[in-house]
């Protein structure tokens, strides 16, 4: 038996089976499982309110996983790693690679610093299936487009790797860390309990992953997923992304799942790995473009002709109040649950840059401080795709009509009548416009327009023109 003690860096890989750096480390020898809120380096892209409660309780998770012997610190991982060592007498540490530009520059100063002092520095991929630098096109430029990304890039490399099984065992050095109270990641600020409302939405941590995944694959979710993903009533979607992006699943847990229990060439499992591959190209754009967060990826929408002073308009759209019955039941799911179906995360993104003309940067920040599963790479090219700035965007052109998308996706208006309750005797063929009802049936459904439900902030097909009109003035200029 070696003689090593490894700091093991937990980070976005929240799990024991399947952690590449953990079985790497337990097979050396004892271990010191370390987990770092370093706020420090990430600077303006630190966490937000509905990710650090999600953390809260999946180190919790963890570290009853651990046998109570994770060590929590908070601060700059550059200086409290070498103290963790100088403390321990470790002389290895093993971490999970991550993909946020702030935190490669960091790891590679952490990394060459140790190896300086002789200590043994390895980092592994947890995290993806195809890293980055693995998927570049035959003239080593990444793609900008997913098609060929996914069906050249990925499928056509070397399969993902098999997953691992947890360590048989563990052996544990022990030091002295933080209580969990003392990293406060929950709030004080908003009012009332929402995050103890939140978060009963969710089993969060390593079991509640694969109790997700297993119900999906099991109870027919993924069985009609190609059709029933775009209907926000339906169970057709994982609900797995949180669990993703904090890694207490991998995605190669995820991928082998499916396609062991499934044809991975039939229309509703291929169509599920396809969403995982959108996972992978949001990171491959964020590595081979670090500004993906805040630059247009086409220059040219930098001259786009914003109107970034309406506040009111943005603060409507926030709190679910637009007028729009599936716009606002979409903003009120996110607020309440920390989570919001991909098809309506569509509608409201191109109702706040399109019908609102207010910037994705400000869409971006509004999701990454209450989505639990705010994820840089996925948040940010997501926010440039329904922008039409990014590379392999939707068109600027193509402009989803609000009152349509929510009749076509949510016919019943189940998704509507749960999230916006104010409007449940509305008759199905109002309920996406209930400004078109009859008085009689808004006094039938005890509703009041601008009283206990607002009217449209903008009227559609008046925001439709200008937001061409706006798309028209950089055409031109470009
Ligand atoms: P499923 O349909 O079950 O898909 C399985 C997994 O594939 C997801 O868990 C996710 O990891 C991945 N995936 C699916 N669709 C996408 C996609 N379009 N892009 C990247 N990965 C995808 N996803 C995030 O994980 N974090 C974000 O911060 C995020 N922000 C978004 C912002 C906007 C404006 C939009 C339009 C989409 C955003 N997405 C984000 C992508 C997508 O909406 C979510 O991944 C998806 O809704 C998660 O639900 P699910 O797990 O049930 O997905």
């Amino acid at each position: 038996m070696s003689t090593s003690k490894t700091i093991v860096w937990f980070r976005q890989d929240l799990r024991i089976s399947d952690n590449p750096a953990l079985s790497e480390a337990a097979e050396n020898g004892s271990i010191i499982p370390v987990y770092i809120l370093d706020d420090e380096n990430a600077g303006e892209r630190k966490m937000g309110a509905a990710s650090r409660v999600w953390l809260h309780h999946s180190l919790q998770k963890l570290n009853d996983a651990l046998d109570g012997n994770l060590v929590l610190a908070k601060g700059d991982a550059s200086q409290i790693i070498p103290e963790l060592i100088k403390k321990t007498g470790a002389n290895a540490v093993y971490w999970n690679r991550c993909y946020e530009p702030w935190r490669i520059d960091r790891d590679k100063k952490i990394k060459e610093q140790l190896e300086a002092d002789g200590i043994e520095a390895k980092s592994f991929n947890g995290s993806l299936l195809w890293e980055p630098w693995n998927t570049l096109k035959d003239d080593g430029t990444p793609y900008k487009v997913f098609t060929p990304f996914y069906k050249k890039g990925c499928l056509n490399a070397e399969a993902p790797r098999e997953p691992l099984s947890a360590p048989s065992s563990l052996s544990f050095e022990k030091t002295d860390s933080l209580k969990l109270d003392e990293l406060d990641l929950l709030p004080h600020d908003r009012e009332g309990n929402w995050d103890g409302e939140m978060v009963k939405e969710w089993t969060i941590g390593e079991d509640g992953a694969h109790a997700r995944l297993k119900e999906f694959l099991n109870d027919g979710g993924i069985d009609d997923y190609k059709e029933g993903r775009n209907m926000p009533a339906q169970t057709n979607v994982s609900r797995l992304s949180p669990h993703l992006h904090w890694g207490e699943v991998s995605p190669n847990q995820v991928w082998y799942a499916a396609i062991g229990k499934n044809d991975p060439h039939e229309k509703n499992t291929a169509h599920f790995l396809s969403e995982l591959g959108w996972r992978e190209f949001s990171y491959s754009l964020l590595y081979h473009f670090p500004d993906l967060h805040w630059k247009n990826m086409q220059e040219k929408f930098d001259d786009f002709p914003w109107s970034d002073e309406d506040s009111e308009a943005l603060e409507a759209w926030q709190n679910g109040q637009t007028g729009y019955p599936i716009v606002d039941a979409g903003m009120r799911e996110l607020y309440a649950t920390g989570y919001m179906h991909n098809r309506v995360r569509m509608i409201v993104g191109s109702f706040l840059v399109k019908h609102l003309l207010i910037h994705w940067h400000k869409g971006e920040a509004w999701f990454w401080n209450c989505l639990v599963d705010a994820d840089a790479a996925s948040n940010t090219a997501s926010w440039q795709w329904i922008a039409g700035s990014g590379a392999d965007a939707a068109p600027y052109f193509r402009i989803f009509n609000p009152i349509t998308q929510g009749e076509k996706f949510d016919k019943e208006g189940e998704y509507i009548r749960k999230w916006v309750p104010e409007l449940y005797d509305i008759p199905n063929k109002y309920l996406n416009r209930p400004w078109e009802a009859p008085d009689n049936v808004l006094e039938y459904a005890k509703v009041t327009l601008g009283e206990t439900y607002p009217k449209p902030i903008i009227e559609h097909f008046e925001a439709r023109d200008r937001a061409l009109e706006a798309f028209q003035s950089i055409k031109k200029a470009a």
